[in-house]
Parts: C-alpha cells; sequence; structure tokens
C-alpha cells in the first residue's frame, strides 16, 4: 500500500478530526492500524491527545517486576518497555535507574 498525496491528505483531516487510528485505517482501506499510527507519527500529526495513546501505554505492563522503562514513543508500531528485570521497590531496571535519577538531577538543575 502506498501513501499518495491525496491518501496523506485524507489520514490528516481524518486525524484532526479525532478519529481513531483503526476507524482511520477502515477509512482509507488497504491499510493497517499500525500504519496509519507510523504515517501519523512521521508526519507529526501524534501530538493530539489522545485516550488510546494513554491505555497503550499500560496494556503491556502486564509484570510489575519488569522494567517499565518505554522504548520508542507510545503510540508506534515498534513501541515496547524496556522488560529487564526490575530493581527490588523500583520500576526500571538497574540501567534505567540510573538514566531517570540523572533525569531526575539534571531536570532539578
Ligand atoms: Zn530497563
Amino acid at each position: 500500500m502506498v501513501w499518495t498525496d491525496h491518501r496523506v491528505e485524507q489520514l490528516k483531516s481524518l486525524w484532526n478530526e479525532g478519529k481513531s487510528a483503526s476507524q482511520i485505517a477502515d477509512l482509507l482501506g488497504d491499510v493497517t492500524r499500525n500504519a496509519v499510527i507510523g504515517k501519523a507519527h512521521r508526519l507529526g500529526l501524534s501530538s493530539r491527545p489522545s485516550p488510546i495513546k494513554r491505555k497503550t501505554f499500560i496494556l503491556p505492563l502486564g509484570n510489575e517486576r519488569m522494567c517499565q522503562w518505554p522504548i520508542g514513543n507510545p503510540g508506534e508500531p515498534d513501541f515496547r518497555f524496556c522488560s529487564q528485570s526490575a530493581e527490588p521497590a523500583r520500576p526500571y531496571c538497574h540501567q534505567h535507574c540510573a538514566l531517570a535519577y540523572r533525569r531526575k538531577a539534571e531536570s532539578a538543575a
């Protein structure tokens, strides 16, 4: 499936109307929800507030003891969590705890 200018315009207007990625995929036809999300992200359309985005963020957290550091951007097809073993009483693995604390220190400075 090819993103012609026409389809990109359709995607943009449907996205701006607040349609969900799966609705847009249905309306455009011959395209998957993930392809719509990926394209929208590349077009810089992914900044609208989306309840679906928040849901996607929480869904993969099946195991509390996995590192919950997000890899990539929520809403993108390849978005995932680090999923190494988390440190005791921490949401992240050793490596990402170090990153999280460094970020905190930087933002406080
Ligand atoms: Zn991690």
